[in-house]
Formats: structure tokens, C-alpha cells, sequence
């Protein structure tokens, strides 16, 4: 029987949720205060596992203008050295880069196309809860309160999350684990051009500043710190003025760069194992269940697969919100827990100066090393894939990447 499933977010954990909804017959209603196209201050990469789902939920790659295929890496290590990775160029997509503001709307339009009733600049304000239904009340675009009543709520509202706050299960004062800026670049004509590039930047460890390329010699760059690595705002806005100024991040963009626009900052939820997956009828996914990655503060595979397993759990399971909520929080510690627990470990290795600079020289020893590491860091597989027998498959780390023409 199909059910009926209220979405707040219509970002990718959203979107993600309510094409995985739609597709098995449910009914689904997504509300966003934003107007789209809107930004989302990203560094707009996507792994091969962002990549992956995308091609499963049957994403059009051609409604996202800006969309760049990434092949070339190039990793700074704290002490200058530069190591190039490649990933394969035949047999699919490994990485890419695509503007939020672009994919945001392509992933919110085809969930719109697949008969979900999107309503923008509409803003969730609270929610009744009763053991049959969940009923939200919201402030529309003309600043009427409008209720939607449904069987599930899907909140995918992002970090800050105000389902979860009204519902009082957050952390209080949270400000995530990662702070990371971000800004549009114009006329590069540096490495950066074609390159996606990480410099391990000594004062920003374990954090780092990246340069993704766009279209039309254009670049999307940016760092993002640990906020428990004591980093005060004034360190962040210092480290931002100063990173643009580096004589390594010049020449990688190039003399004439035009940095577009302003830069704009935002924080990264990266505590999955912690977080509030579920209350009742009520199920969390992407920033507002903190599923980032805690190594690299990616987020959109990670907001993609949870509105995935969230779906999955209502389809499956929803006649019962109990086994809903079991199904979710079970799925969830099958592909996060481990992960979570490994990427942390391996924060802390890169945390130390030393600790980065051995780690980049193993990934250097030779095409082997170079060749996997590449596709381990861009979830090629997941991160704590060897330790979790559960998830092993034939062929680890030479699967076909996504979008295969
Ligand atoms: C600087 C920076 C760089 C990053 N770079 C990358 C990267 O390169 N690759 C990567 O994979 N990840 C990256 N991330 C992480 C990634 O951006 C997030 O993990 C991802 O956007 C999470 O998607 P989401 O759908 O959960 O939330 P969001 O994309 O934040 O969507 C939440 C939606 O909820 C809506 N909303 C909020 N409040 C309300 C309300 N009251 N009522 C109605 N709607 C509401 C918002 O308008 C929004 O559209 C980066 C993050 C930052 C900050």
C-alpha cells in the first residue's frame, strides 16, 4: 500500500529519499524554505560513491551545466613535495565535480518529475507526532502557516537541522566537527585548471585546502579545519586571507585568477555514530544526521546514500514505525559505523605534521600505492572496507566507476 512521506530538505539527502520513494509507488511531499536554484556553500566534488548512486537513482548528468569529469590529482604534502595521482579514464566515472547550485535543483527536479510535490520557500516550524502520523506546520512563500499530515517525516534539513531541534534530540550549542570556507575562482590558468588539488597545508592539519576544477577555467577552492583542533574563527578568517596569498596556491591558479564574488563558510557534521537516526515516525538523513565523512568532511555520497537507506527502511518496513527505525538504524551502522570509526583513526594520523607527511609517502611508493590510494580516498569502496568481512566482494578496487555510456 503506498504510504505517505513528508521530506524537509530538498538538498540530496532529500531528493535522494523522496526519487527512492517515489520509484516504489509512495507518495511523498518535499518542503524547502529555499527558492532553487539555490547555493549550498560545497566544494561540489563527488566521490565514486556519490557518483555510483547517482547513476543508480538514473541521474541526468546533462541537466547539470557545469558538470567536470575529474581524472588528474595532485596532493601537497606539509613540506612541499607533490605526488600525483590518476584515476582510470576508461570504464566510467570516478570523480567529478558539479556545482551545487546546479545539482541541487537537476537531483530536486527529478524528484519533482517523478511525481513528488515539491513546495519552495516554505519553512518547517514544528511538528505533532502521534503513533499513526506526523503532522509539520511550515510558513509558506506568502507567510501563510500550511500543515502537511503523513505517515513518515524525512528530515533532511541539513546541519543546523530544525526537525531536530524542535524535537530537542541535538547536541546543545552544536557547531559540527568541521568549519570549512569555500569561494568561486575565474581565469585560471594554472595546474588548477585541469587538476583537482589537495595541499596538506601544516597549519591546517588534519584539515586541508582544495581546488576543484570547473568548466570554462573556473575553480572551485577552499580549506575546511577541525573545529576540536582548537581553531578559533579569527584563526579560520586569517588562515582563509593567507591561503589565497601562498606562492604555491598563485602558481596553481595562476597569475590572472579572479576570485568571484565572496567567500562564504559553513560547518560540517561529522558524528554519525553518535547522532539521532530516528524518534518514532520522525527518520534523520544527510547533515542532519551527521553521516559526513570525519576524514574529509565529504557529505553529499553520504547524504545520498542515507535518503537511500531511509526509503528503503520505509518501503520495506511501513506498516511498523518500529521496524522502520530498526531497519534505519541498522542499515545505517552496516555502512557508517566502521567507516566512521576508521576515517577518525586516520584523522588522527594526519593530524601531526609527521603523521601526514609518512601517510603521503606511503601513498607515493609506487604506481600501486599511488593507483589505490586514489580510488580509496575517493570511496571507491568504503573506508573501513577491509576490516568489515560483511561488505567484502570479488574484484575490491576494480569495480567500473558510474555512468558507464
Ligand atoms: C565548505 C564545504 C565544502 C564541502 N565540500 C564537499 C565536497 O566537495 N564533497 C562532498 O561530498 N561534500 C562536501 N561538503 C559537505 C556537503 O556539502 C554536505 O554534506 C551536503 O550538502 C549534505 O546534504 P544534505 O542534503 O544533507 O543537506 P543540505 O544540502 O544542506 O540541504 C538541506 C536543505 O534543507 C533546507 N532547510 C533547512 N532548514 C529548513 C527549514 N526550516 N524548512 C525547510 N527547509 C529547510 C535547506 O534550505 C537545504 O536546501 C562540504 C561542506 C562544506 C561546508
Amino acid at each position: 500500500m503506498p504510504l505517505t512521506v513528508t521530506i524537509v530538505g530538498g538538498g540530496p539527502a532529500g531528493s535522494a529519499a523522496a526519487i527512492s520513494l517515489t520509484r516504489t509507488g509512495h507518495r511523498v511531499t518535499i518542503i524547502d524554505k529555499a527558492t532553487f536554484p539555490r547555493d549550498k556553500c560545497c566544494g561540489d566534488g563527488l566521490t565514486t560513491g556519490a557518483l555510483r548512486i547517482l547513476d543508480e537513482l538514473g541521474f541526468d548528468r546533462s541537466r547539470v551545466a557545469d558538470w567536470q569529469p575529474c581524472h588528474e590529482i595532485e596532493l601537497r604534502t606539509p613540506s612541499g613535495r607533490r605526488v600525483s595521482l590518476d584515476l582510470p579514464t576508461s570504464q566510467g566515472l570516478f570523480a567529478a565535480i558539479a556545482p551545487r547550485q546546479q545539482l541541487d535543483q537537476a537531483l530536486l527536479n527529478q524528484a519533482r518529475d517523478a511525481d513528488a510535490v515539491v513546495h519552495e520557500g516554505t519553512t518547517f516550524t514544528s511538528v505533532d507526532r502521534n503513533d499513526d502520523c506526523v503532522r509539520i506546520s511550515c510558513i509558506d512563500a506568502q507567510g501563510a502557516t500550511v500543515t502537511f499530515e503523513s505517515d513518515y517525516l524525512i528530515a533532511a534539513d541539513g546541519m543546523w537541522s530544525p526537525v531536530r531541534k524542535f524535537l530537542g534530540v541535538g547536541i546543545d550549542s552544536y557547531l559540527g566537527e568541521w568549519h570549512a570556507f569555500r569561494q568561486y575562482v575565474s581565469n585560471v590558468t594554472g595546474d588548477a585548471r585541469t587538476k583537482l588539488i589537495v595541499w596538506f597545508e601544516p597549519d591546517l592539519l588534519p584539515g586541508y585546502a582544495w581546488s576543484f576544477p570547473l568548466p570554462g577555467n573556473r575553480a572551485n577552492i577552499g580549506f575546511g579545519v577541525l573545529r576540536n583542533a582548537g581553531h578559533s574563527v579569527q584563526f579560520m578568517k586569517n588562515a582563509w586571507n593567507d591561503l589565497k596569498q601562498r606562492e604555491h596556491v598563485i602558481a596553481a591558479l595562476g597569475p590572472d585568477a579572479v576570485f568571484e564574488d565572496r567567500h562564504t563558510a559553513w560547518p560540517i557534521p561529522a558524528r554519525v555514530n553518535d547522532a539521532t537516526k530516528t524518534l518514532g515516525r520522525v527518520l534523520f538523513v544527510g547533515d542532519a544526521v551527521c553521516a559526513t565523512d570525519s576524514l574529509t568532511g565529504e557529505g553529499i555520497g553520504q547524504a545520498l546514500l542515507t535518503g537511500q537507506v531511509a526509503a528503503e527502511a520505509i518501503h520495506n518496513h511501513g506498516n511498523s514505525a518500529a521496524e522502520v527505525c530498526s531497519a534505519y538504524e541498522k542499515s545505517m551502522s552496516h555502512h557508517f559505523y566502521a567507516d566512521h570509526r576508521m576515517s577518525t583513526l586516520l584523522g588522527k594520523v594526519l593530524a601531526r605534521r609527521r603523521g601526514a607527511e609518512g601517510a603521503l609517502r606511503i601513498v607515493n611508493m609506487n604506481s600501486w600505492t599511488r593507483r589505490n590510494f586514489a580510488r580509496w580516498m575517493f570511496e571507491d569502496e568504503p573506508r573501513a572496507a577491509l576490516f568489515t568481512p560483511d561488505r567484502w566482494h570479488k574484484g575490491f578496487l576494480k569495480r567500473p566507476g558510474a555512468f558507464i555510456d
